[in-house]
């Protein structure tokens, strides 16, 4: 279940340091050290999915707490009201870069669409 040489899989096993915000049985958010607005969390699950590619009908529960999630943290953070963006970048064409799934919650400032 846990990836060895998986970044996101230590952060998740307090291998390597973050700053941890949440974690329970099955998820853990922390801040993204290279912030893209003033909150700028990653939620991501304990279990090692490469990328949103993998799910399989078995996770359909997990990725649903995984939303509701960042919902809470959104609340949490002040910025359920004035507005939140989900991105699951999926795929080096997409600009994924850690390939440990992850939801990257922003929000703290407008946002403009199209995403780049
Ligand atoms: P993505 O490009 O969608 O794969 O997102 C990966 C994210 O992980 C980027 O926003 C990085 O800034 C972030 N990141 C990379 N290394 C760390 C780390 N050690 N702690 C926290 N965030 C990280
Ligand atoms: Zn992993």
């Amino acid at each position: 279940m846990t990836h060895p040489d998986c970044l996101f899989c230590k952060i998740a096993a307090g291998q390597i340091p973050a700053q941890v915000v949440h974690q329970d049985g099955e998820a853990v958010a922390f801040v993204d050290i290279n912030p893209q607005a003033p909150t700028h969390l990653l939620v991501i699950p304990r279990k090692h999915l490469a990328t949103a590619n993998e799910l399989a009908p078995e996770d359909e529960v997990l990725v649903g707490r995984l939303f509701r999630l960042a919902a809470k943290l959104a609340a949490e953070h002040g910025i359920a009201e004035s507005g939140w963006r989900a991105v699951v970048n999926t795929n080096r064409g997409a600009g994924q870069t850690v390939f440990h799934l992850h939801l990257h919650l922003l929000g703290g400032r407008p946002m403009t669409w199209p995403p780049g």
